[in-house]
């Protein structure tokens, strides 16, 4: 299988090369993703410009196509010929195969290891979040950083926050339900939650609450998702072991693992049982739940407490890719409906995804993969806007001046227990 770096022909230079020649040939043939992202359009001209088929290829070329991907594995669910097809095609994890192997030959560079470690960079901020912030906001500050680590100057960078929701969460605890609980939950609350929205956390919790869900908050570290970003499948590894041991026991124990982050609910149910190939990673994917998603199988068993006193109105949604990538339906927008809003659901890549859009080399790119998704939302004109993913809400925010919410937040000021404080 080619996406399983437990496997020693994973890290082979000679089997990756023949491997990518061979699934690019596929895509050759095949075409249909050719409006998905700038890589295939990119894989196709250079092939068409030198020749016939991929033998044309040369290195420089492969990697020209590898950077261009941004990781939103929107092709994955749309190819016919993915595992457990004979063809094997997986173009997301070949071109992250192809960061890995790059890595481990040279290395990864300082900005990797920076972009890659949101939760030390958490952890130094917090203390003084609101000099961070500020200087965030400076421009002579933002030239600096670009020029120290290729973030670039006008990327928006997520606020911090003295409290985060960790911290919250310990200094107020859960409550429980009274009686029967209707679910108990484990809570990967994700470090972009934890350090850049706590708000969304705090929504969480109390939505969960109404809705007499046991809640348990173990310890966690980030998914490890950055770290696959560069190429890092060493880190993400370790990442997952390390949330593996704490969320597995809790899986035995008969809860369930539920995350407000679409990009995090991916790494454990997908990438966690590649990385770490054990029965822990299997039976911790098998019951990690997207949030919505749980409301919503909540609300499929009659679970679900509809009482919305106060109705949201209008929203426009934005599906982020990695929700997408599940193919779990479509239940953000479900939930947000059955709390009485008039959703228009917009289905377009933000062109964030991670790390990859902070980069200088990426940035414009980025924005113009998000342009179709702004214009929607700019003609969409509803009120309130939504997006499950704190990143792309940030990206629409750039490419708007509408600053999306949560859907969770969404349901949380329908059943009118928002206070002011979110
Ligand atoms: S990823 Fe699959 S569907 Fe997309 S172009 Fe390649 S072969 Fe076709
Ligand atoms: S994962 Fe996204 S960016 Fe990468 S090749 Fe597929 S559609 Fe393009």
């Amino acid at each position: 299988m080619i996406s399983q770096p437990t496997l020693p022909a994973y890290w082979d230079p000679v089997a990756l090369e023949r491997d990518m020649r061979r699934i690019f040939q596929y895509c050759l043939d095949c075409r249909m993703c050719v409006t998905l992202c700038h890589a295939f359009p990119e894989l196709f001209k250079r092939v068409d410009a030198k020749g016939e088929d991929a033998s044309v290829l040369d290195a420089a070329d492969m990697r020209a196509v590898g950077d261009l991907c941004n990781g939103c594995k929107l092709c994955y669910p749309k190819c016919p010929y993915t595992p457990p097809h004979a063809w094997d095609l997986d173009f997301p994890r070949l071109v992250l195969r192809a960061k890995a192997v790059e890595s481990r030959r040279s290395g990864i560079s300082f900005q990797d290891r920076m972009l890659s470690r949101p939760e030390i960079i958490g952890r130094l901020s917090r203390p003084v979040a609101p000099v961070v912030n500020a200087l965030n906001r400076h421009g002579g500050f933002r030239a600096l950083l670009e020029k120290l680590t290729g973030i670039h100057r006008e990327t928006p960078l997520p606020a911090f926050h003295r409290e985060t929701f960790a911290a919250w969460v310990a200094r107020r605890g859960t409550r429980p339900a009274a009686g029967e609980p209707a679910g108990r939950v484990a809570l990967f609350y994700t470090c972009t939650v934890n350090y850049h929205a706590p708000e969304v956390g705090r929504a969480t919790v109390e939505v969960l609450e109404q809705n007499r869900i046991e809640i348990r908050v173990p310890p966690q570290v980030c998914c490890g998702m950055p770290n696959l970003d560069c190429g890092d499948v060493e880190a993400a590894t370790a990442a997952a072991r390390q949330n593996l041991g704490r969320l597995y026991p809790l899986v035995q124990a008969g809860y369930d693992i539920v995350t407000p982050g679409p990009s995090c609910s991916f790494m454990l149910r997908q990438e966690y049982p590649l990385l770490a190939d054990t029965l822990e990673a299997r039976q911790v994917a098998a019951h990690t739940f997207d949030l919505c998603e749980y409301l919503m199988r909540l609300h499929a068993q009659g679970k679900l407490d509809t009482n919305f006193p106060d109705h949201p109105g209008a929203v426009v949604y934005h599906l982020p890719c990695h929700l997408k990538a599940q193919n779990i339906g479509y239940k953000s927008r479900d939930l947000m409906q059955v709390a009485g809003a008039t959703v228009q659901m917009i289905e377009r890549c933000c062109g964030h995804d991670g790390t990859w859009s902070m980069r200088t080399a990426h940035f414009d790119q980025s924005m113009k993969m998000g342009r179709r998704l702004f214009e929607a939302v700019r003609e969409a004109g509803a009120p309130m806007a939504a997006s499950d993913c704190v990143l792309a809400q940030l990206q629409i925010q750039k490419g708007t001046g509408i600053l999306p919410l949560h859907p969770i937040q969404v349901i949380h000021r329908a059943y009118g227990l928002c206070r002011g404080t979110l």
